[in-house]
């Protein structure tokens, strides 16, 4: 199987490893080393944002960023039915509802024209998610916040690096969210940033990762924390990755372009677009495989997988997931959200593809396809 393509393989730079050794020869391992403070400082300057609070994941990071805008078991939180499960755990560890919003057909992103209809006096907060690397169109989803007075929670952890009318994403709401995960643009293992220009904001998230110590005196808690601290040698991966961030985005806009290129004519495969106001950072390679292919998305990535090459299929709604419908049971549909989820999938986009890898995907899709 030598010639198998996976769907993600993460590139781990020599300044990365370099820093990891760093760490572990000083000893310092816990989440007290001094890499933290370095990553979380050149994490914040690459988003532009004052604060960037390393956690433990990017679940972990969400989590903590509605906590600290006090969302609780009376408030509903609005966020597209397409996304990644994460987000809409993180809703509901607050207790909170989710309210969901169907996406545009071309992003895949919150569809802003559908968002206000979702408003009810309980609404705390909108989390737009920016999918696949692709920024929400954010002004419209920002003005309908503030003209509610309704926090807004960008969940980044697709799109590190990615910008909105020339604005970095994560940057954009109130608070945001970033992952590290080993599939994420900047991975540390399993890890996630919260980023924020607000004082207070930043404080809460803070102490809510850190048990939500008592500054006047030490073990005395008058909320409830959490233990979501990351380890330094986590910090030192970041940090070591963080630097190739420009190389990165170059590989994977090379990436977009080779498959665009190979694929943008064959009749039913949907390639991905990018809207004037974003600059996408294609965290996924994403395609649709619409009805005039002549094969089901299913059957595609079955002929796919035999020829050794590995893809993803796209996210199941969120209305639909047993352990969010249980709890919130809805007939609404989402028609764009389901249309795309089942006919959506990702080629292999991790930062180690080489053209020979593409070119051999590319073959195989175009063999598929006749
Ligand atoms: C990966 C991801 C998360 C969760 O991040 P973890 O680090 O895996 O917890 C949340 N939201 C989106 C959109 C993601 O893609």
């Amino acid at each position: 199987m030598s010639d198998f393509v996976p769907v993600n393989e993460p590139v781990v730079p020599a300044s990365a490893k370099k820093y990891v050794n760093d760490a572990l020869d000083t000893g310092w391992i816990s989440s007290a080393g001094a890499y933290i403070g370095k990553f979380e400082e050149a994490f914040a300057n690459t988003i532009g944002v004052k604060h960037a609070i390393l956690t433990t994941s990017g679940t972990t990071a969400l989590h903590l960023a509605l906590e600290a805008l006090e969302v609780g078991p009376d408030d509903e939180v609005i966020l597209p039915d397409f996304t990644m499960i994460a987000s809409v755990f993180a809703v509901m560890y607050t207790g909170a509802k989710p309210v969901f919003c169907d996406v545009e057909p071309d992003t895949y992103n919150m569809d802003p024209n559908k968002l206000e209809e979702k408003i009810t006096p309980k609404t705390k907060a909108i989390m737009p998610v920016h999918i696949y690397g692709h920024s929400c169109d954010m002004d419209p989803i920002l003005e309908i916040a503030a003209k509610h007075g309704i926090s807004v929670v960008e969940d980044a952890a697709e799109i590190h690096g990615g910008t909105y009318k020339g604005k970095m994403c994560g940057s954009l709401g109130n608070i945001s969210a970033f992952s590290f995960y080993g599939n994420k643009i900047i991975s540390t293992g399993e890890g996630g940033m919260v980023c924020t220009d607000d004082d207070e904001l930043a404080e809460r998230v803070r102490s809510l990762k850190d048990l939500s110590h008592s500054k006047q005196k030490r073990f005395v808690h008058e909320k409830l924390g959490y233990n979501y601290r990351v380890t330094n040698l986590q910090a030192a991966l970041g940090l070591g990755q963080l630097e190739h961030l420009e190389e990165f985005l170059k590989t994977k806009e090379h990436m977009a372009n080779f498959y665009t290129e190979r694929l943008q004519g064959i009749k039913g495969i949907r390639t991905p677009i990018t809207k004037d106001y974003a600059k996408n950072v294609y965290w996924m390679y994403a395609i649709l495989i619409e009805d005039e292919f002549g094969m089901s998305r299913d059957e595609f990535a079955a002929k796919l997988k035999e020829q050794g090459v590995d893809t993803r299929t796209f996210f199941v709604p969120c209305h639909e997931q047993p352990a969010v419908s249980e709890l919130y049971p809805t007939e609404e549909t989402f028609p764009v959200t389901e249309y795309v989820a089942e006919r959506g999938l990702y080629l292999p986009s991790g930062l180690a593809i080489t053209d020979e890898q593409m070119e051999r995907v590319c073959d195989v899709i175009e063999s598929v396809a006749v």
